[in-house]
């Protein structure tokens, strides 16, 4: 019986990369989908681990042969997407598979594979979005402020998943993830 996938998505700055992060450290039972992006990387980010860093037009051949389980632009400017084929494999060896992805990106997986459990991650409080947001400190103030407008439409979403989890602490996130993975997958 294939295992089952389970979608993290929630708000710009939410913390759902280091939860993300955290849980491949932590639980590498688990298959954590790596995504293409035609972003460049930040300092410290590998290129295979963290993302798959493409070019346009290797972005554009993997949609075009159908390798994108979704894809969107996110944040108004780069492309984002999920392989295909290495979450099926995942899926079908028995191992569950976690994707971390926008909102667009999460409506597209719903679409295509509603057996999936869809899980947002949310912030203690907006003003802590805000502080987290400004924290990270990688971007300018203009892109900034085009990821709090983004978050705020995000924020908006919750009703839309099947669970909620509040990310107050990062481990402690990383553990309510994880426990509901293993109560989901032991029910049919
Ligand atoms: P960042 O540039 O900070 O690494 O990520 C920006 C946003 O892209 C995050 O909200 C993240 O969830 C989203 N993202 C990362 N990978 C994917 C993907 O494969 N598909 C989609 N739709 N969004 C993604």
């Amino acid at each position: 019986m294939s295992a089952k996938l389970f979608v993290l998505a929630g708000p710009t700055a939410v913390g759902k990369g280091t939860v993300a992060a955290a849980m491949r450290d932590e639980h590498p039972e688990i298959y954590l989908s790596v995504s293409a992006t035609t972003r460049s990387p930040r300092p410290g980010e590998v290129d295979g681990v963290h993302y798959h860093f493409v070019s346009t037009e290797e972005f554009d051949r993997l949609v075009a042969e159908g390798q994108m389980l979704e894809w969107a632009v996110v944040h108004g400017v780069n492309r984002y997407g999920t392989p295909r084929g290495p979450v099926q494999e995942a899926l079908d060896a028995g191992r569950p598979a976690l994707l971390e992805i926008d909102l667009q990106g999460a409506r597209q997986v719903r679409e295509s594979m509603p057996e999936a459990v869809f899980v947002f991650l949310k912030p203690p409080s907006w003003d802590e979005l805000v502080r987290r947001l400004v924290g990270r400190g990688t971007e300018g103030e203009e892109e900034r402020e085009r990821r709090l407008a983004t978050a705020r439409e995000e924020l908006a979403a919750e009703a839309e998943f099947d669970v909620t989890i509040v990310n107050r602490e990062v481990h402690a996130a990383v553990e309510d993830l994880v426990t509901l993975m293993v109560d989901s997958s032991s029910r049919p």
